[in-house]
């Protein structure tokens, strides 16, 4: 076998799907997350997660949405179809949905063992659809709530070389804890409820009570530490609030830090330096605070495509906005009496 190392080949489809799928589905949490999302943009007033083994056994999302008929359920695992963008056009303008690519059941079907049970809004029936590895199983009339539920089995059965990265149980499910726990957070409006291996791990109540929310998810120790920011300093923000915990309220990794941008998730260094430095040196070197964070940041002052998988922003006036947040934090810790005097500016 004499074969040109350096031959330019074209992949055939089967592998460039496989590949595509990858960058969607990286694990159990990254199922959890895209289900979720459907969910939402399907107008859910209560979603239900539960995971066995951490997800890689089964991952189950079931939501009161919109539901879909059976021609749409045909339709919603093919690849590149979508119910939520209709053209480059309706792109440009901005996407109010948190999917447009039509792309997340297709892919996830391609990898896993896929069941959706779902009825429409006031339809009369139901309908099951069953994948595996990508091709349909079986459609079946169903008696089921209006809403969907989507079961996902087997995760990896057909990729075994990605499910060998899958790391333990308890490490896969923390992942999908957090996921689940930034849509909860964000969204204080609907019902979140998650299980793992049977046993419940929180569940909030759906009554738009971001501090309620806050208590559900994170234990009463966490919620008593927590204070509402009541004042915005001056900057370019249009708006902020949220809440944040006192000083001594802390654990040792940064993922208690939430900022929701527009009502979107983000990771930024930008906002966790800032509340960082609003603590100054009242909180202990490598430790980190609890915060929840809402900021309205005027559309031309950010670019939330930088990466839309990594959820990272880049903001105008960035040294302006970090100042902002810093101040505000700051005022709202020194009005509560939760540090002494206006930290050092770093
Ligand atoms: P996208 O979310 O980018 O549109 P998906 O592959 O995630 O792509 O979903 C494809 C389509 O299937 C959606 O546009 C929507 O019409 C439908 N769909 C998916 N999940 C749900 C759900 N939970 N409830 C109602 N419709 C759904
Ligand atoms: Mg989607």
């Amino acid at each position: 076998m004499s074969r040109n190392e350096n031959e330019i080949r074209t992949l055939d489809p089967a592998t460039v799907d496989k590949i595509a799928a990858g960058e969607v589905v990286e694990r159990p949490a990254s199922v959890v997350k895209e289900l979720v999302e459907n969910a939402l943009d399907a107008d859910a007033a209560e979603i239900t997660v539960e995971i066995d083994a951490g997800g890689i056994e089964r991952i189950r999302v079931a939501d009161d949405g919109v539901g879909m008929s059976e021609e749409a359920v045909r339709k919603a695992v093919q690849q590149h179809t979508t119910s939520k963008l209709r053209s480059l056009s309706d792109l440009e303008r901005g996407v109010s949905t948190l999917g447009f690519r039509g792309e997340a059941l297709y892919t996830i079907g391609a990898v896993s063992r896929l069941a959706i049970t779902t009825k429409p809004r006031g339809g009369e029936t139901g309908t099951t659809l069953t994948l595996a590895g990508g091709e349909i199983e079986a459609v079946e009339p169903a008696g089921c709530p209006e809403g969907t539920a989507v079961e996902v089995t087997d995760l990896f059965y057909n990729t075994p070389a990605r499910k060998k990265y899958l790391k333990r149980e308890s490490t896969e499910f923390d992942h999908v804890n957090t996921i689940v726990t930034r849509y909860a957070l964000a969204n204080p409006g609907v019902r979140f409820a998650l299980e793992h291996n049977g046993r419940e791990v929180f569940s909030t109540t759906g009554q738009g009570d971001r501090q309620a929310t806050i208590l559900s998810i994170y234990g009463r120790e966490v919620a008593r530490g927590m204070v509402p920011i009541e004042e915005v300093a001056e900057g370019p923000l249009d708006g902020m609030s949220g809440y944040v915990s006192d000083p001594e309220t802390t654990r040792a990794s940064s993922t208690y830090i939430s900022t929701y941008v527009n009502g979107r998730y983000v990771r930024t260094n930008t906002v966790r330096t800032a509340v960082v430095d609003a603590y100054g040196t009242q909180l202990a070197p490598s430790r980190y605070p609890f915060a929840v964070l809402d900021l309205d940041v005027p559309p031309e002052s950010v670019d939330v495509n930088v990466h839309p998988r990594k959820m990272e922003v880049r903001f105008g006036e960035e040294t302006a906005i970090r100042e902002q947040i810093e101040e505000t934090i700051e005022g709202t810790l020194l009005d509560h009496g939760l540090i002494r005097t206006s930290a050092p500016r770093g």
